[in-house]
């Protein structure tokens, strides 16, 4: 049967790098649910929308058109028909994308998507985010919830930003999954049944083989 696995947590983690791996390790489609977050955000700030104005922000959450590609080994992200997956990874975009994504008509707008295109998915999805175990697919067989010290998880961030500030990489971390833990609607939080994973001693190949260990028992 098809398999549905939830990777949450904070960002940092390797949750990106792990979820890839394993889903084309078992075969599985993989969705990066932050992406479309980013993706939508991206949409608003080239349509003049500010962020901070929930209410324009709900009355636009039904334009973009997001598609996002499940191969993991070439994931893709398109708005509007447009290849997003460079801009969404600008730091404009990661500073204004948690005022967007704590919108409660975005979440459904986003979640909605998500939840087709699991159902979509041939043999299985790794879906990748910080609400699937919770509330994206409840019944997902198996869930996972990654985690890493505050120190491990900036140094992660800025060595993928090439040279970025390590103390500022993790100031900007640290508000950003405040913000994401604290909305009202759907935060970052690991399910009752998630299995969590600490990833701070851990190489990214032994989470990789401690996940697909978890998946095939
Ligand atoms: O995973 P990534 O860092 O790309 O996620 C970007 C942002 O998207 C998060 O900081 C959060 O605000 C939002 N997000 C979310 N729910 C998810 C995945 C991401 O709110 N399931």
């Amino acid at each position: 049967h098809s398999v549905i696995v939830a990777i949450d947590g904070p960002s940092g983690t390797g949750k990106s790098s792990t979820s890839k791996a394993v889903a084309a390790k078992l075969g599985l489609s993989y969705l990066d649910t932050g992406a479309q977050y980013r993706a939508i955000t991206w949409w608003m700030i080239t349509n003049g929308i500010d962020v901070d104005d929930a209410a324009a922000v709900a009355d636009a959450a039904g334009k973009p058109v997001i598609v996002s590609g499940t191969d993991p080994s070439h994931p893709t992200i398109t708005v509007d028909g447009l290849d997003a997956s460079g801009p969404i990874r600008t730091q404009e975009v990661t500073s204004k994308v948690s005022a967007v994504s704590a919108v409660p008509e975005v979440r459904t707008r986003i979640t909605g998507l998500q939840r087709s295109i699991a159902a979509a998915a041939p043999h299985g999805i790794v879906v990748e985010g910080r609400d699937i175990g919770t509330t994206v697919l409840p019944d997902a067989d198996l869930k996972i919830f990654l985690t890493a010290s505050p120190e491990a998880r900036a140094a992660r961030r800025a060595g993928e930003l090439k040279g970025a500030d390590v103390s500022a990489t993790r100031e900007a971390l640290i508000k950003r999954d405040a913000a994401d833990s604290t909305r009202k609607t759907s935060p970052l939080a690991k399910a009752d049944d998630a299995v969590e994973v600490d990833t701070t001693e851990l190489t990214l190949q032994q989470v990789i083989e401690c996940v697909v260990t978890l998946v095939e028992e």
